[in-house]
């Protein structure tokens, strides 16, 4: 069987729920259906989690609500008008959302993860309703009965490892069972989200829990490309990667798949294929276990970039001679509870690698006169707006030189390398460049490997 989730963009109106539909309907393998809150209908549209972010705000702060719940429930309500669903349908959907806020309660975190399931969760609805009303057999099913349990994170959850053998039950329904994404609940029983494109991480979870042959990602593009092509023109499709590249190029940057995602599928080499809703014929991009992956002939498969980090750099004479200074380090971003990204170092410095939005400035200041005040160190520099692009690929290990290519490559472009780190797998490379110097380290290394 099949797990197969759709993308916001697959979700956006009438005509694509259609195709949703048409490509569900167009296998039986197809059995188990996650989908995404409507997405962009264009340019310059707004995606109902937005939309739904917004009225949660409003909501909050005590405003006028009317407005922001008339604007989501447009958006549903057009989708339902062109598939002849009925009113009934939208009528539900504007109780739901009063409903939610009208519980709104003194936690702001767990009331805006309710108000951004809302998306998710009655796009599932309609969609159920839209196969029924063409004569089949399908059901929408809610993450609670169905058994998803995530960590109390709002925003930012974590599947909790006793879902898997709840979800199982899942297997002996008869019906096409259609899964809202990105949102289970609490063993409090409350509403929580995974980060942002989190629907793609639903998917990864009961293609594992469900043992699913393949887990099919659709969305907007007929492949994954070696890079982000609003950055580089025609980049080159890639039909296959490793779940290891892949790792590597959603975590710099690379959007088209949540970087969670691959995570409950890796260890039971359950294959991810990313294909795309406007062009079903489109084979799309597999991502596969090293094992299934053939050779690759090209060191490099792609290159991502991500902005928005922040470095801070300790030095301290005689480091290397000093026991336990990294972990008593590190302690103070655990006692603060930030994590942290990278700690290359030196034999008298170390540097740690932080995303800004993980360590707002009262946190910052607090950490710097905390190493300041507990590790006796001579400088604490913190430096904003950094980038880290990614070099990624299973042939660089059998290749020499592909650093001094990339560091040639920076250099024929006047961009300057703060930082280069290569992890124990040697499947990336890892730079740390000037946040406006992102772009254009994308296109050097692009040039220099694949043109
Ligand atoms: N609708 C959510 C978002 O916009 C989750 C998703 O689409 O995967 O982030």
């Amino acid at each position: 069987m099949k797990v197969i989730k759709f993308g916001g963009s697959s979700m956006a109106d009438a005509k694509q729920f259609k195709k949703v539909a048409n490509i569900v309907l167009s296998d039986p393998e197809r059995r188990v259906v996650v989908v995404s809150a409507p997405g962009k209908r264009g340019e310059n549209d707004t995606k109902v989690t937005d939309l739904l972010i917004d009225l949660a705000k409003k909501a909050w702060d005590g405003g006028d609500v009317k407005a922001g719940i008339d604007t989501v429930v447009a958006r549903f309500e057009s989708i339902a008008k062109d598939l002849k669903l009925g009113r009934g349908i939208i009528d539900t959907i504007r109780d739901d959302l009063n409903a939610r806020i009208s519980h709104k309660n003194g936690n702001w975190l767990k009331f805006l993860d309710s108000m951004k399931a809302a998306g998710e969760d009655n796009s599932a609805k309609l969609m159920a309703a839209y196969l029924q009303s063409r004569n089949h057999n399908a059901k929408y099913v809610n993450p609670k009965d169905a058994g998803l349990f995530l960590t109390e994170e709002f925003g930012n959850a974590q599947v909790l490892p006793k879902s898997y053998e709840l979800l199982k039950k899942l297997n002996e329904m008869e019906e096409i069972i259609v899964f809202p994404g990105f949102f289970g609940y609490s063993e409090e029983g409350d509403v929580v989200t995974f980060s942002r494109g989190g629907s793609d991480v639903t998917g990864g979870i009961l293609a594992a829990a469900l043992d699913a042959d393949v887990y099919e990602n659709f969305t907007d593009v007929d492949f994954v490309y070696a890079a982000n092509p609003h950055i580089v023109d025609n980049p080159f499709p890639i039909p296959l990667f490793t779940y290891e590249e892949m790792r590597e190029l959603s975590y710099g940057g690379f959007s088209v798949l949540h970087e969670e995602a691959l995570a409950p599928v890796y260890s039971l080499g359950i294959p991810v294929n990313i294909r795309n809703t406007n062009n079903p014929d489109a084979p799309g991009t597999f991502i596969v276990a090293d094992n299934k992956a053939p050779k690759s002939t090209f060191p490099v498969v792609g290159i991502a970039a991500d902005k928005g980090f922040m470095t801070i750099h300790v030095y301290k004479y005689m480091m290397n001679r000093e026991i336990g200074f990294g972990r008593r380090l590190l302690q103070i971003l655990e006692e603060e509870g930030i994590s942290y990204e990278h700690t290359p170092s030196g034999i008298d410095s170390i540097s740690i690698i932080i995303r800004e939005v993980n360590c707002p400035e009262d946190k910052l200041e607090r950490v710097v006169s905390r190493i300041y005040g507990t590790l006796g160190v001579n400088s604490v520099h913190v430096v904003h707006n950094q980038a880290i692009v990614m070099l990624v690929g299973r042939g660089m290990t059998k290749s020499v030189g592909i650093a001094a290519r990339a560091a040639e490559a920076f250099n024929r472009s006047g961009i300057n390398i703060n930082m280069i780190n290569q992890g124990s797998s040697e499947v990336s490379i890892m730079f740390g460049v000037d946040g406006n110097d992102a772009k254009p380290a994308v296109k050097a290394l692009y040039d220099e490997f694949f043109n």
